[in-house]
């Protein structure tokens, strides 16, 4: 029966045929979460054996310097017991593993934290369950609104980028939504749809160009009003770290990777990873009216330095193989150097107004002082 199923691009198409053309962001949600054949749900593309890799899995001092991170900010919010301790789309649960193993040298850290994550896709959520199961019992959920009303910190790596963006058009003086149709043609595109409103905040100062594209993330702002909005009672904070830009630009940004290559991204839908950078500008402009404080973006490479990379990698080797070595400096390399993930990959911090600074934020307090 295998021979029958219809080609990725034959069930975009008959999508297409059947409701018209699709926003771009209509489109990422089709291909990545709207079925169980689509990407997210149907295995796992994590790893070397999956499409992509990410910081947690280059090296394990990822995690446990968030831990550091996380304990420091729990601290300043007066170390509230019980407290929830969030992952937005955990992938594996590496990350989540080595922080926890790392913060057990908290143990009131670890006794208050109460573990909830927020996962779609069901392979993915077993295997965090199985990475997580000699160190707590986590709650899953679809979404962050789901998350009990209790003191929270959230960690969020490379998941923003997997949420669905918007692309606007500007042509011939107006600006358009730019869309995915068949436009009387075999094959779907990438074309101009309607005329569209993009976010007035969100526009770089420069005057838009022919062709320009102005991306933006509808599920940005909808997630900060709801940290915002806990905010109101108890103590929030947040850490994405992710690729992307910190000032208003424009650009298409959308990419398609499969089997750890670029490809086209309507060329396999639901079978190639889709994502679209990460625009801080956005994010920063989304938490700032929703109350929140934020601190950054700063690059992955200064937040992992300041947070003492350093100093663990160093820890890590002294009791380590020689072989054991070599793959540990190149990690920790991997995810510091410029010209891999130490730049593109930036960290922004999100926090209740009035909460202290959180590392490596509050840097100038020193033990002088
Ligand atoms: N943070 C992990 C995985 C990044 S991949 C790491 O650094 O390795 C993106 C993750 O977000 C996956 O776990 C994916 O299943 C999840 N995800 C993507 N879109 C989602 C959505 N709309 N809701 C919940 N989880 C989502």
């Amino acid at each position: 029966m295998d021979g029958m199923q219809p080609s990725p691009v034959e069930k975009l198409k008959r999508r297409l045929c059947e409701h018209g053309p699709m926003s771009v962001a209509e489109f990422m949600a089709w291909c990545l979460t709207a079925n169980n054949t689509t990407y997210y749900r149907r295995g796992n593309p994590i790893g070397a054996s999956g499409d992509f890799i990410t910081a947690p899995e280059v090296s394990q001092i990822f995690g446990e310097l968030i831990a550091v991170w996380a304990i420091t900010v729990w601290q300043s919010m007066g170390g509230p017991r019980p407290f929830v301790l969030a992952e937005l789309g955990p992938g594996r649960g590496t990350l989540m593993h080595d922080a926890l193993r790392a913060a057990s040298a908290v143990p009131t850290f670890r006794e208050a934290a109460q573990v909830h994550l927020v996962e779609s896709s069901s392979t993915l959520r077993e295997m965090q369950g199985r990475a997580l199961a000699s160190l707590c019992k986590p709650q899953w959920h679809l979404s962050l609104t789901a998350i009990p009303e209790t003191p929270l910190i959230v960690v969020a790596n490379e998941f923003f980028d997997a949420l669905p963006v918007e692309q606007h058009i500007y042509e011939n003086g107006s600006w358009y939504k730019r869309v995915v149709s068949l436009n009387g043609s075999d094959r779907p595109s990438f074309t101009t749809g309607r005329l569209s409103v993009p976010p007035p905040e969100l526009l770089p100062s420069r005057e838009p160009r022919e062709g320009d594209i102005l991306e933006h993330r509808p599920a940005t702002a909808a997630m900060m009003t709801e940290i915002g909005r806990r905010a109101g009672s108890v103590p929030v904070a947040m850490l994405v770290a992710d690729y992307g830009y910190e000032r208003r630009d424009y650009g298409d940004t959308l990419q398609a990777v499969r089997e750890h290559g670029y490809t086209q991204p309507l060329d396999t839908p639901g079978e190639a990873d889709l994502s679209a950078h990460v625009n801080f500008a956005e994010m920063a402009h989304a938490a700032k009216a929703a109350g929140l404080d934020i601190w950054g973006p700063v690059s992955q490479s200064d937040f992992l330095l300041s947070l003492g990379l350093e100093e663990r990698l160093r820890r890590l080797m002294a009791s380590a193989s020689e072989e054991q070595r070599s793959a540990l400096f190149l990690g920790a390399r991997r995810l510091v150097d410029p010209f891999q993930m130490g730049s593109l990959f930036k960290v922004m911090a999100i926090t209740s107004h009035g909460l202290a600074a959180p590392p490596p934020f509050a840097e100038t307090v020193t033990a002088a002082g």
